[in-house]
């Protein structure tokens, strides 16, 4: 069928997500998956038991818009015990389907038409689609993937009148580096006398390495005062199809969120959320998460030894990049097709989180996966030869 008029599109140049296409490339050509992230593994039984015990009691209908009580409930005790910040249950936690959705109404809540973000490449791609279906600007700041990650001078540059909201991801998806206490300090001075909205999207929080602290915006009240934070239990519990997440946000930006978020999910999988709920006690389950991830990227990293490829340090998040100038000189979206197709390995290529071109030979692999997978895409790997 064919629309009968003029389509004019909000998004002309925006095709379908990486994510989507490679997966659906791994499927067709029967490849190993590293490329959109996700983990092979169960859940925890005990939360899918939960969930179903939910259901038979009879929890089947609408949440709240704002998400189950007792949820936030626990949420609010869980922050305030990591992060020493007090968000209050009813006025500043918000459940939602996912870290996507709440990154998009965040955006759609606060965005006007000419508002510009400023936003730190590479950047996770639903970030520029999601400011521009708005009318909004995204202003881009190159990130150092080698060295101190950001140059906070060069924002000090772009910040003016028009600069509504700046948008922060810590741990880093797809670099896999975090941000330091210092980088926070140097946030709150630029931001401080301004009218400007952080957005941090926070939702690999507890795959962090190596001893590292998270950073999260909620340590910084000063930061927390102006922020949104989002957050994804589906990164943190195994279920990324789940589709639930949430964000912390004073009170006065909650409302703004609300009045959009009302209306695109208005609310989210009731049972899932009373059982996230009783799952959180739990609490060793997420303080693990670091070291349990540590130990995958370590795992993936070793089978990788002699290998061509060169493995840039992993901070966080269950990403490994991998960069591949030694064995090809081909642009990175055509040389991950080749990998898929020949070699039968699925990964992402890193320059589509750029708006401009992007001379970089980097592939992200996720290595939230068991022991084998990993094992057969290294064997795979290991068999590339240099140029
Ligand atoms: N966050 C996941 C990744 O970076 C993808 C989520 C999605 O497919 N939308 O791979």
């Amino acid at each position: 069928m064919k629309f009968p008029g003029v389509l004019r599109s909000k998004l002309p140049k925006q095709g379908t997500t990486i994510f989507t296409v490679m997966s659906g490339l791994a499927l067709k050509h029967n490849a190993v998956n590293l490329s959109q992230g996700f983990p092979d593994f169960s859940i925890p039984e005990r939360l899918v038991e939960l969930t179903h015990s939910f259901m038979k009691k009879g929890l089947n209908q609408y949440s709240p818009m704002q998400g189950v009580p007792a949820l936030r409930q626990k949420l609010a005790e869980k922050v305030s015990e990591l992060y020493s910040a007090n968000y209050d249950v009813d006025s500043e936690i918000n459940i939602t389907a996912g870290g996507t959705q709440a990154i998009f109404t965040a955006i759609s809540a606060f965005i006007n038409e000419g508002d510009e973000v400023i936003i730190f490449e590479p950047a996770y791609d639903c970030y520029v689609p999601a400011i521009e279906v708005n009318g909004g600007k995204a202003m881009y700041i190159q990130m150092n993937l080698a060295g101190e990650l950001i140059d906070w001078e060069k924002v000090k540059r772009l910040i003016n009148q028009r600069t509504r909201m700046i948008i922060i991801n810590t741990p880093h998806n797809p670099s896999g580096r975090v941000m330091t206490a210092a980088d926070m300090m140097k946030l709150e001075r630029l931001t401080n006398g301004t009218d400007i909205i952080i957005l941090s999207d926070e939702v690999y929080e507890h795959i962090i390495f190596d001893g590292m602290e998270h950073q999260s915006i909620a340590r910084y009240p000063k930061l927390a005062e102006r922020s949104i934070i989002v957050s994804s239990f589906g990164k943190s519990y195994h279920n990324t199809g789940w589709k639930i997440g949430h964000v912390l946000a004073p009170a006065e930006l909650m409302s703004e969120f609300r009045k959009v978020h009302q209306f695109n999910v208005f609310s989210v999988n009731t049972p899932i959320q009373h059982a996230l709920a009783e799952f959180l006690d739990d609490k060793d389950h997420y303080l693990s998460l670091g070291a349990f991830y540590q130990e995958k990227r370590d795992r993936f990293n070793q089978l990788l030894e002699g290998s061509n490829f060169k493995i840039k340090p992993s901070e966080g998040t269950y990403f490994q990049l991998l960069d591949y100038s030694k064995i090809s000189e081909e642009k990175d979206t055509d040389y991950a097709i080749r990998l898929i197709k020949e070699v039968g390995v699925a990964s992402i290529p890193v320059s589509v989180f750029y708006h401009q071109k992007n001379e970089d030979r980097f592939l992200r692999f996720c290595f939230a996966k068991e022991d084998e997978t990993l094992e057969k895409a290294a064997e795979k790997l290991m068999k590339l030869s240099p140029l």
